[in-house]
Parts: C-alpha cells; sequence; structure tokens
C-alpha cells in the first residue's frame, strides 16, 4: 500500500517532522495542513529580532519554501484541518474535503491564553503568538505611547526590552509575587526585575487585571482601584495546547496530547508532536507538556525514526532561552523541586551570573545569564545525573571544565 503521511499543523515541529522524514528516506506521500499563510517558520524572533524590525521573515523559515517542493511535501497553507475520522483514517479540512492517511501527526502547537475580562474584545488589546500579530504589535509601537503589557513572563518581557529600547512608556503587570516565575527561580527573577528597571520598565508584581477600559479603543488597564493608562496592551499570560482536534477524535488528552516515548498516540496510525503534547519525560522523570524549540524539534526528530523505522536520536537535557536587551538567558533541566541552589557570580549587580539547582546533590537545572560556558557544562552534568560539589559550583575561581563527567 501507499504511504501517505498527513501532518496537521505547519508551526516548527511540523517544519522539522517534514525535514527528518526526508532525511530518514520516507517514501510515501507527506501533506502539511496549516492555517497560517506562511511555510512553517520559527517564533522566537517575533519577540526578539523579528519584533524589533532586526530580521526578516524569510529568515524566520525552519526550512526555506522551496525545501517543500524538492521534498514532495505539498504544502496546503490556509487551510484548518476540523475533523479526523479515525476509523476511515482521514482528516476533513475546511470547505469538506476529506484528506486520506495511513499515518497522522498532530502539530497544532499552543494558542494564547486569553484572559475572558471586561472589555478584552477592545481594539488595542492584543495577544503575541504569530507573524501576523507582530505586524498589528509593531504597527502601533512608537516612541512615548504607553504600553501595557499584562502578564511577566519571557514573552511580555521581551516585548517590554524591545518597546523600551523604542523608547515606548512600558508597564509590566504581573499577577505572581514575581516575573517569570514558571520558569525561573527567585534569584533570577528578582534579576530580571532590577534589569527591567534600570531600563526604564515599570515592572509592578502581586496585581491582576480585572478589566480593560475605554469607548472603542483601550485606554486603561484596571486592576481593582487602580487604573493605568495604555495606549496599547499586549496580554502574555501563558499558552493552551490546541487538543480539541485529538479529543473530539477519542484520543487521551491531559492538558496535552497523551503520547508515548515515540510520540505516539494510543492509536497506532496518530503521533503527535510539539507543543500540543504531554509525555513522560524520560530523562526528567516527570509527566509533562514543554512549550519549547527544543522540544518541537526533539520530538519531531523522534517521530519521524519511529515512522521509518529508524533508532530514536540521542536525548538532550530539555533547554530553553530567552533574549531581553543585551542579556541572554539559557535554561536546562527544570528547577521545579530543588533543595538548594547555588550562586555563582553576583545576580545584584551587572548582568552575567548563573544559578545550579540540585535535589538530594544531584544538579537538576540550571539559569545561566549572560554565562554559556555554565550553561553547556550543566546540560551534561544533568543528563548525566552528577552531583558536582556544591561549594566548587559557586567559587568562580573553578573552571567549568573541571566538572566534566
Ligand atoms: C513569541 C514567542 C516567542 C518564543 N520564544 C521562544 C524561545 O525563545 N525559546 C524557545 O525554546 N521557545 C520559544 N517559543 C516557543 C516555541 O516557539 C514553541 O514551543 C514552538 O513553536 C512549538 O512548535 P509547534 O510546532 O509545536 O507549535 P507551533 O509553532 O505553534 O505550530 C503549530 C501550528 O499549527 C497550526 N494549527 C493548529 N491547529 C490547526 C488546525 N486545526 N489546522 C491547521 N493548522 C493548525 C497553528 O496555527 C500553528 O501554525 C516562543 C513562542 C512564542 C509565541
Amino acid at each position: 500500500m501507499n504511504e501517505s503521511l498527513v501532518i496537521i499543523g505547519a508551526g516548527h515541529a511540523a517544519g522539522q517532522l517534514a525535514a527528518s522524514l526526508a532525511q530518514d528516506g520516507f517514501k510515501g506521500a507527506v501533506t502539511l495542513v496549516g492555517e497560517e499563510p506562511h511555510p512553517p517558520y520559527q517564533r522566537p524572533p517575533l519577540s526578539k529580532k523579528f519584533l524589533a524590525g532586526e530580521v526578516t521573515l524569510d529568515r524566520l523559515y525552519v526550512r526555506p519554501p522551496a525545501f517543500y517542493d524538492k521534498s514532495g511535501v505539498r504544502l496546503m497553507l490556509d487551510t484548518r484541518a476540523v475533523a479526523i475520522d479515525r476509523s476511515a483514517r482521514t482528516v476533513v479540512i475546511d470547505g469538506g474535503a476529506a484528506l486520506p492517511y495511513t499515518t497522522l501527526v498532530l502539530a497544532t502547537g499552543s494558542r494564547p491564553r486569553a484572559l475572558p475580562l471586561a472589555g478584552n474584545d477592545l481594539d488595542g488589546v492584543l495577544y503575541l503568538r504569530t507573524v501576523q500579530d507582530v505586524q498589528a504589535i509593531r504597527a502601533r509601537l512608537a516612541a512615548g505611547r504607553r504600553l501595557v503589557i499584562v502578564g511577566g513572563g519571557y514573552i511580555g518581557l521581551e516585548l517590554a526590552a524591545v518597546a523600551a529600547r523604542q523608547k515606548l512608556q512600558v508597564t509590566v503587570l504581573e499577577q505572581a509575587p514575581r516575573l517569570m516565575a514558571r520558569g525561573v527561580g527567585p534569584i533570577v527573577s528578582g534579576f530580571y526585575e532590577r534589569l527591567h528597571r534600570e531600563e526604564g520598565v515599570n515592572v509592578i508584581t502581586g496585581t491582576a487585571v480585572s478589566g480593560f477600559a475605554g469607548d472603542d479603543r483601550v485606554t486603561h488597564v484596571v486592576c481593582g482601584e487602580a487604573r493605568h493608562e495604555a495606549d496599547l496592551v499586549v496580554v502574555g499570560v501563558g499558552a493552551a495546547p490546541n487538543v480539541e482536534l485529538a479529543r473530539d477524535a477519542g484520543l487521551a488528552v491531559e492538558d496535552g496530547i497523551v503520547v508515548d516515548a515515540q510520540c505516539r498516540t494510543a492509536d497506532p496510525a496518530v503521533y503527535a508532536v510539539g507543543d500540543c503534547t504531554r509525555r513522560l519525560h524520560p530523562m526528567l522523570d516527570q509527566n509533562l507538556r514543554l512549550e519549547s524549540v527544543h522540544n518541537a524539534l526533539e520530538q519531531a526528530k523522534i517521530a519521524a525514526a519511529s515512522i521509518c523505522g529508524r533508532p530514536p536520536p540521542a536525548m538532550e537535557t530539555p533547554w530553553f532561552w530567552s533574549d531581553q536587551y543585551d542579556v541572554k538567558l539559557q535554561m536546562a533541566g527544570l528547577s521545579g523541586g530543588h533543595d538548594t541552589a547555588i550562586v555563582r557570580g553576583s545576580p545584584d549587580s551587572g548582568r552575567s551570573f548563573a544559578v545550579f539547582y540540585l535535589r538530594d546533590g544531584v544538579l537538576i537545572a540550571v539559569d545561566a545569564v549572560n554565562r554559556m560556558p555554565e550553561f553547556m557544562a550543566s546540560k551534561a552534568l544533568i543528563a548525566a545525573r552528577a552531583r558536582p560539589d556544591p561549594s566548587r559550583l559557586g567559587d568562580e575561581r573553578v573552571a567549568m571544565k573541571a566538572f566534566a563527567v
């Protein structure tokens, strides 16, 4: 039988999957169904250099557009998959046509969590996930304008950095007591609060937004009794996985499509990869859903290998990064559940230090601020479940290569 593989979603994971299938020698027909008008592109620059206007869209593509033609991949852009019929093995797209598959891969990603508050639909209340979102935001970034960012996570803070450099008046409102609380430890949060204040951003933590005010266009963000003037509001309060298609098709969903180590769902013909999945992570021993480029690329390569009957690629420690001003944050592992935090360098002055997180003496994560050697060494140490001497870890005189495993 001729194999026919359909990928739903044309994002980062899907682009890598198409490339890995070609590399692994997949012989069947591949169709990529994506609701956005662009071939698969990288999202990280959307809140960094692309937002700042420093790179153009063609630099964002996961593979050059010509790759798909050359590799015989059929790109169906501007096309939304609306249903999966698992017994007929077809995907229904908008307009009603049915695409047959022998293997289906869900790569539907995630979407910004909406804030269902009064005034959410006012003109000027925006979200940041796609190229179109950035184009809408960029068109309104002008020096002197008041930008209120709801959410002090990495996307909100990257936007704050770009906007502050473009001389907007920027306010960040964060409900938690500290910034980037989901991603980094308290020491690093404290550093980022100082960093943004130094750059002129008004950071307010521990404040919950209760609504947006204005006639047609937003003029204020309301936080209980307090009102913050705004010409533009961008909401960045996390992402929700796009799981509806899978759920409606009867696949297991638990805040993410449940997959195994090979990215297979319980249906042997259906895989899922990227932001939309949840899995027992073999290296972290945790059941989790990761939203990162590393995860999207890794799962795409694993799924391609599994589909082509090849051995899976070697696993790497999960990692993530964020660029704000002249500061590169690189994180590896997950720091939740640590019992010891060791600091190398000074978070209270300057812009370069690292925090190592240990549990029962084992290094489980690092947050490295402008510290590439600490990040690179820690990735390997975490994978090896190493037990570095904490006093030496914190000692700047001991080079990171001394800890090599
Ligand atoms: C602004 C921003 C900055 C980021 N910065 C970083 C960073 O610095 N480092 C990092 O590691 N990660 C970063 N990320 C996260 C990273 O981009 C995601 O983890 C990654 O894009 C996940 O890839 P994916 O293919 O799973 O999902 P996506 O790239 O979101 O792709 C999913 C695609 O599927 C489409 N789709 C969904 N449902 C359907 C349907 N029914 N029919 C057709 N198409 C559908 C969606 O429209 C989307 O185009 C950032 C994300 C954003 C938004």
